[in-house]
């Protein structure tokens, strides 16, 4: 896939309206730089990625942003054949497979954060999300016996992770790793982590609505994303400030089919082996790690408001934005960073205090 310069007169820079359905708009006020701003977008990872550098060399950087996420997409796509992840997949059961030292490293972070997050957060979930057709063009409703068949195959003890010989084993046949809670965030620390050996201190970047930025704007403001309404994909909540953070939200409203009526989406809750549902509609994650923002983002929404709320205070080191059927919520670090915009919707907003 090639990359296609995107008309660089553009004052606002919508993200991914219309993508993988995110919400995040960046928009830009350009002052300055504007000789040295360089865009790119591709398409990869099924989503598709928008780029902005501040650099004489911002080109040829980006270029090799591109050969970047290729290299990582080969290592942690599970439906590329000749993917790392995928041939750990066909020998489950039967065989250890080689990985490089970054798939071992993010399949040993999946495993963790899964163990942090009470198991809300599974990487072994794929045979359930297969049930369900979310990986097929046919979505349907399992039945409860293909579902309790399946769900003891996602326990990720049976990921046996051997770091002195490189290699993993999925003990039990039938069992499947999915990085798709995880995998775009990680592609993202790596590409910030490129970027900025590169020299660029001023850019961001969004990979299918996981937004980084990396410095801040050339004239010294913070980037700017809009966090979207759930309720309506041409409203959005507010406006949040970020510098040298990701920004990753998950939600319910995205990927989704009907059937009978009823709504069922692409986030499962591994207690049940049925699509989270709590009062959420989605969850924004601020963290300086894009890998653990993408995690916790998805084990948030599983969560539910008051666990999730539960686990933000025992942890410094992110922030949140929670919304729901009528609220608005911002942990408090948030406080000077969002900005609640409620007059095209029927929210109220609040700030969650620290306890
Ligand atoms: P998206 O990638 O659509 O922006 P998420 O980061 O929340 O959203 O990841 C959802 C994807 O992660 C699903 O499409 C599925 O592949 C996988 N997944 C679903 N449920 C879970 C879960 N409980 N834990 C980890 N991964 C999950
Ligand atoms: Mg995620």
């Amino acid at each position: 896939m090639n990359w296609k310069k995107l008309a660089a007169a553009a004052m606002a820079v919508f993200l991914c309206a219309g993508c993988s359905g995110t919400p995040e708009q960046v928009q830009e006020h350009p002052q300055g730089g504007e000789e040295e701003k360089h865009e790119a977008t591709t398409f990869a990872m099924d989503t598709i990625m928008m780029f902005t550098v501040y650099s004489k060399d911002g080109e040829e950087i980006l270029i090799d942003a591109e050969q970047e996420i290729r290299r990582l997409e080969h290592l942690l796509s599970v439906t590329m054949e000749d993917s790392e992840i995928h041939e750990l997949n066909h020998k489950a059961g039967e065989k250890e497979v080689h990985i490089s030292e970054e798939t071992m490293e993010l399949l040993s972070l999946g495993k963790s954060i899964g163990k942090e997050t009470n198991g809300c957060f599974n990487i072994a979930i794929s045979p359930v999300v297969k049930a369900w057709g979310f990986t097929e063009e046919e979505k349907h409703v399992p039945e409860q016996e293909e579902i309790d068949r399946l769900l003891p195959l996602a326990d990720t003890d049976d990921i046996l992770l051997d770091k002195e010989n490189g290699t993993a084993f999925l003990q039990k046949e039938g069992m499947a790793i999915d990085l798709g809670g995880i995998a775009k965030g990680y592609t993202a620390d790596k590409v910030a982590e490129l970027l900025r050996a590169e020299g660029i201190t001023s850019g961001y970047f969004s990979l299918g609505g996981n937004l980084m930025g990396i410095g801040q704007k050339p004239d010294g403001s913070a980037w700017k994303a809009a966090v979207g309404n759930p309720l309506d994909a041409k409203d959005y909540v507010g406006m949040l400030e970020f510098s040298d953070c990701a920004v990753v939200t998950s939600g319910g409203y995205q990927r989704y089919f009907e059937e009978d009526g009823k709504r069922y989406h692409h986030i499962i809750d591994p207690a049940t082996g049925y699509p989270a549902e709590n009062e959420l509609l989605a969850v924004a994650v601020v963290c300086e790690n894009a890998t653990r923002a993408d995690a916790l983002s998805t084990a948030l929404f599983v969560m539910g408001l008051d666990d999730a709320a539960a686990f933000w205070q025992k942890h410094n080191d992110f922030e949140v934005i929670f919304i729901t059927n009528d609220e608005v919520i911002a942990t408090e670090g948030l406080r000077d960073s969002f900005t609640f915009e409620g007059r095209n919707n029927d929210f109220t907003f609040r700030i969650m205090e620290r306890k």
